[in-house]
């Protein structure tokens, strides 16, 4: 079953097991996923897969490759980058 998020189609097992821990993560902040936030962030920002899409600046950024909301996407535990970066 896919999910639209974002305008995204989003698989209902990804979102439960990846998306929605971020979001998680996101909003309760542990300072153990915020350290490897920040690590996996600062590969994000320079990789050519980050894509913008209109929404805000905070909530605008995307991986072009996955489809995740990188915000979310590096602060959930179990994701991988599809790229292999982290
Ligand atoms: S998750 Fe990986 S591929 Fe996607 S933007 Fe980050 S570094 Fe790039």
């Amino acid at each position: 079953m896919d999910v639209n998020i974002y305008n995204m189609e989003i698989t209902l097992q990804k979102l439960v097991d990846e998306i929605l821990p971020g979001y998680r993560n996101f909003v309760f902040h542990d300072p153990k996923v915020e350290a490897v936030a920040k690590e996996r962030l600062k590969l994000c920002v320079e990789c050519e897969h980050l894509n913008h899409f209109v929404r805000s600046k905070k909530w605008g950024k995307k991986c072009s490759v996955c489809g995740c909301p990188v915000l979310v996407k590096i602060r959930s535990m179990d994701s991988k980058c599809p790229k292999d970066k982290w």
